[in-house]
């Protein structure tokens, strides 16, 4: 579940000098490759052809606005968990609010330097599963440990496999968050395995079954994919 690869990250902003003048400081950096969309209905079909692993979205865009993309990004399934920091020039507490709202991860008020978006990027894949997590969750029945992979609800152990593990991980890193069949294939099987996204309900029902009165806490989202919830 570790991204070793240089994050793909696609900027959606309309002032072009702005979209270029991020994209070489992370390149420099070597923090991220990133492509540009200068407008709302651009990113949309950039991101149902080639989806990155983060967006930056700007606030502000011609016809298609940032929350509506942002909207639009959580709706469709194949893109409901995609981390998304949102970029404004304005710093109104309502706006960012009305940000995160929305499903964005993060939140940054222009100007800033491109070290401090570097920073924010990272933390937000570090979040959302795409860096090893040291943590561990604790909840009432369900206790797992991720670095010394051991799982157990009740105080009982519980075996799992490492995909089970490994999705299980996923869901509670990302918790609340609804994530998508394909969006789960991608973190836990790996791009371009040759599996159907029913395989994920299949070990979802084991995993289920395995968790026993924890196993609810893995809600199915119809239509969409699955999430966990506390
Ligand atoms: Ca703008």
């Amino acid at each position: 579940m570790t991204v070793t690869a240089i994050p793909r990250v696609l900027v959606v902003e309309d002032e072009i000098d702005l979209a270029r003048l991020i994209k070489h400081a992370l390149a420099r950096e070597r923090h991220a490759i990133v492509e540009i969309a200068t407008a709302g209905d651009e990113a949309l079909a950039r991101l149902r052809s080639a989806p990155p692993d983060l967006v930056i979205l700007d606030l502000n865009l011609p016809v298609v606005d940032g929350t509506e993309v942002c909207r639009r990004i959580r709706a469709e399934p194949a893109t409901a968990g995609l981390p998304v920091i949102m970029l404004t020039a304005r710093s109104a507490e309502s706006d960012r609010v009305a940000g995160l709202d929305l499903g964005a991860d993060d939140y940054l008020t222009k100007p800033f330097s491109p070290r401090e978006l570097a920073a924010r990027i990272r933390a937000v894949l570090r979040r959302r599963g795409g860096a090893p997590d040291p943590a561990a969750y604790r909840g009432r029945l369900l206790t797992a440990d991720f670095d010394a992979v051991t799982v157990s609800v009740d105080d009982q152990p519980v075996r799992l496999t490492r995909r089970e593990f490994e999705l299980l991980r996923c869901l509670v890193d990302n918790r609340p968050r609804v994530l998508s069949r394909d969006r789960l294939l991608e973190r836990v099987w790996g791009y371009g395995h040759a599996i159907e996204t029913r395989a994920v309900d299949v070990h979802i029902g084991r995993l289920r079954a395995k968790l026993g009165p924890a196993g609810h806490q893995i809600e199915t989202v119809v239509g969409i994919g699955y999430r966990f919830v506390e």
